[in-house]
């Protein structure tokens, strides 16, 4: 007798899904079974939702943040924002915590992560020439190391202090004041820690 299994494109779709972070093998299976009952309308919207986020949302050349396709980055785009104050950060997530402190009105430059010798991350894997061409234009005249205050955050902000400090010896650097939890990534952090951190940013090295 056959072993009797979800036909194929039911094994698909759940394949598919256990492929998302957080999506083990039984949440796939649920949310594949939710799909195909619920109204035709829900699957086709979800699709359509995909599609357009995939084909309209790109990261930012520049900052390394989402920005639509047809309406360009928010941050970058934004004429309101100072020029010369530019906070590097490891993630792209990392600016929404920063944005709703409201401590800051610079512009933003996202690592896309940060060093880490034990997985392999050294600096020719991080956007770090990309910053340094943006320090070259001359515009910035502070950069805050907003990277994580954990052991590969603060290395991090130690190489590239270093880095920029020999290329540009004219620009300020600081780093986000004491308060935010040790270890910790800014995602962690609350508005007022935030907003704390960054109005009492030190000078790197004091
Ligand atoms: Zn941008």
């Amino acid at each position: 007798m056959n072993k009797i299994a979800y036909p194929a494109e039911l094994q698909n779709l759940i394949g598919h899904l256990k492929r998302l972070p957080s999506i083990g093998p039984r949440t796939a299976e649920r949310i594949a079974l939710w799909l195909l009952r619920s109204p035709d309308s829900c699957s086709a919207d979800l699709a359509q939702a995909l599609g357009a986020a995939s084909l309209g949302v790109l990261l930012c050349p520049s900052c390394g943040f989402f920005a639509s396709r047809t309406l360009g980055c928010p941050l970058c785009d934004d004429p309101a924002r100072d020029n010369s104050a530019l906070c590097v950060i490891e993630q792209a997530t990392d600016i929404l915590p920063l944005e709703r402190s409201g401590a800051f009105h610079g512009r933003y430059h996202a690592l896309h992560g940060r060093l880490s010798p034990l997985d392999n991350v050294g600096p020719d894997d991080l956007r770090i020439p990309s910053l340094l061409q943006r320090l070259r234009v001359g515009q910035v005249r502070e950069v805050i190391l907003a990277t994580g205050s954990d052991v590969e955050g603060e290395a991090t902000a130690h190489f590239l202090g270093q880095t920029i400090a020999q290329t540009f010896p004219h620009i300020a650097l600081s780093r986000l004041a004491q308060g935010l939890p040790a270890g910790g990534g800014l995602d962690s952090a609350d508005d007022l820690t935030l907003f704390r951190a960054l109005s009492g940013r030190r000078p790197l090295g004091s």
